[in-house]
């Protein structure tokens, strides 16, 4: 695994401010996708059950599990388009909580100097030999 060049703590600091400023403004979130689809009604006389140019919609709809199950939920179209920002906004901020992980370790491990403390520590590790369980 390559590192990236060391952060500076007072550089990391800040990129965390910013991290957490960004969470912050993420206002609606939805987990699961919002897709958007044409419908057959299911009544037999419709033209929508011969022809798929037919189908109903198209219209918004919020998938996403909850406990364990898959759940569906139709969305009126003014609402659809805050659906997928919200949704979005569920991706944005996993991807920032990964960033603000890897901050906040950058500030609070000690620094590590030229010689890489956690190589020396793996080296007398092998030396040692496989690790005992404890009973
Ligand atoms: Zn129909």
């Amino acid at each position: 695994m390559k590192r990236s060049p060391q952060l500076t703590r007072s550089e990391a600091r800040r990129r965390l401010r910013a991290v957490q400023k960004q969470i912050a403004g993420l206002e609606y979130l939805c987990s699961g996708t919002v897709s958007y689809q044409t419908r057959r009604c299911g009544k037999p006389n419709c033209a929508c059950a011969a022809d798929p140019a037919a189908r109903h919609g198209p219209y918004y709809v919020w998938s996403r599990r909850e406990g364990g199950r898959q759940v569906n939920t139709m969305l009126a179209a003014e609402v659809g388009p805050r659906f997928e920002r919200a949704a979005g906004n569920y991706r944005k901020l996993r991807d920032l909580l990964h960033r603000w992980e890897r901050l906040s370790a950058a500030v609070l491990l000690p620094p590590t100097g030229p010689k890489s403390q956690p190589r020396r520590h793996l080296a007398s590790k092998r030396k040692r030999g496989p690790q005992r369980s404890r009973p």
